[in-house]
């Protein structure tokens, strides 16, 4: 399968040392602690607000960050910018169809463009999209299209400390019930993501998605999968599922999306380039439906918003981002950040999860009030220590309820550590972790926020807040 790059799955390695080398470097720019305070004071104590320059280490996302390989820049090179039918198209539609087995492609500029389309075309108002929790752009093109959105992850998902190998599974008994109580005919589809980004970058066990496929079909209900991070998700499974421990991640990718009906797809994560995304379907009634609203929101079908040298490059990165040595170095390098914080004493969520380490701000603060933005600040008081960029996932992302209007107050208040693919070394690690480890202790004397903007839609990005 993988013609371009060889799978090196059966050479056996002591540790997960990358695959590669290094050929261009970016240098970073180190700042002092005063000019750190006073940048995140301007950026009202959110960290999507300082400007990238002022930021030393940047783990605010693995969103479009990660490092091109040489042969992907060689791609872009190749990009054919025919407004119509460009061959880099053609190629990207035959590697998505190739490694994730689904028989239509509609190229969209990133994974939100593809939510958009997919809750456009399948949701009508008072319709019920069940989840295996939310994801934040997910579930806001849900609502705009009329859906009410209910969480069925499993219950040991909500708890940070529980150490279970699929903490993204579904309750298959909570699904059951909530089909039973609304009815199938209100529940378009099911919005399954493997890995679960809010969970902590949890998986889903590949008998979980058989097992809900087989409900949701007895009940005539599609399985939308949110493939963002499937390949991390595929590389857990060959980690901890029996049965799968000597089946090349690239396999375990199409059986997995063999049980799902669809999927959206942010290129920016799993697939290693840095704008890019699609939609894919098996349907051929929705595919026609999509591949004509795609064209009112993103661009021609046979483009999506991006430019023939993104397709390019995204259909490079997908088959790099299957190969074993490449998705085993990615997340051990992950694993490498969490486990220094755990023999540290740190509260993090447990077990370590695909793309990213997430810090318990409640048991790292337990004497502020959620309503004093813990994770918030948590994340303000790490940029101020090192020039260390983190994101928060807590009360700010969760949003206010559209129906009462009042916050909602997560079970999960965290601080994301998000490791971009391909960019940092060890040594960052490591630097990382002293950070963590200094701000941990003082953390005692940390002072909570307070809310002084907030934007209606996902306010977590341009929110602004004072420190109390
Ligand atoms: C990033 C992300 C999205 C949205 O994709 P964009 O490319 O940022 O629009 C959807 N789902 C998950 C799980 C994500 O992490």
């Amino acid at each position: 399968m993988n013609a371009e790059i060889p799978s090196n799955s059966r050479i056996r390695r002591r540790s997960w040392a990358e695959p590669w080398k290094v050929k261009v470097v970016e240098p970073i720019r180190m700042t002092s602690r005063t000019e750190r305070e006073a940048a995140i004071r301007e950026a009202g104590y959110n960290t999507f607000l300082l400007r990238s320059e002022d930021v030393y280490i940047d783990l605010l996302t693995d969103s479009g960050t990660s490092a091109m390989s040489d042969s992907q820049w060689a791609g872009m090179m190749l990009g054919d910018e025919a407004y119509a039918g460009s061959r880099n198209f053609f190629h990207l539609e035959r590697t998505i169809q190739d490694h994730y087995g689904y028989r239509f492609v509609v190229p969209t500029h990133q994974g939100r463009g593809a939510e958009n389309i997919l809750a456009r075309i399948m949701i009508k108002p008072g319709d019920v999209v069940p989840g295996n929790m939310y994801f934040t752009t997910t579930r806001l093109h849900q609502e705009l299209a009329g859906a009410t959105f209910m969480d069925i992850i499993v219950r040991e998902a909500h708890d940070p400390t529980c150490e279970l190998p699929f903490k993204g599974n579904v309750d298959l008994d909570a699904l059951a019930a909530l089909i039973e109580r609304v009815g199938a005919d209100r529940i378009p589809y099911i919005s399954l993501a493997a890995t679960v980004n809010m969970a902590g970058g949890q998986p889903v066990s590949m008998a979980n998605a058989r097992e809900v496929h087989e409900l949701a079909a007895r009940h005539g209900i599609k399985v939308m999968l949110d493939a963002t991070r499937a390949v991390e998700n595929a590389y857990f499974i060959q980690q901890r599922e029996p049965g799968y421990a000597s089946k090349p991640v690239a396999e375990i990718l199409r059986e997995f999306c063999s049980y799902t009906d669809g999927c959206t797809m942010s290129g920016k994560k799993d697939a290693l380039v840095n704008i890019g995304g699609w939609l894919a379907l098996n349907d051929g009634n929705l595919y026609e439906e999509a591949s004509n609203l795609v064209v009112v929101y993103e661009g021609l079908h046979t483009y999506g918003g991006m430019a023939g040298r993104d397709m390019e490059a995204m259909a490079r990165g997908i088959v790099e981002s299957v190969a074993d040595d490449h998705i085993r170095a990615r997340v051990g390098q992950v694993e490498y950040l969490g486990r220094k914080l755990i023999d540290a004493g740190v509260p993090v969520v447990r077990p370590i999860g695909g793309h990213a380490v997430y810090l318990d701000a409640k048991a790292f603060y337990p004497h502020l009030d959620q309503e004093q933005f813990p994770a918030q600040a948590l994340a303000a008081y790490l940029y101020e220590d090192s020039g260390l960029r983190a994101m928060e996932r807590g009360i700010v992302s969760a949003g206010r309820d559209p129906e009462t209007g009042r916050h909602r107050h997560p079970a999960l208040e965290l601080v994301r550590l998000t490791i971009p693919r391909r960019v940092y070394t060890q040594a960052h690690m490591d630097l990382t972790a002293e950070s963590v480890v200094a701000v941990h202790e003082e953390r005692m004397t940390a002072r909570g926020l307070r809310l002084v903007h907030e934007p209606r839609y996902l306010r977590f990005f341009q929110a602004r807040f004072e420190r109390l």
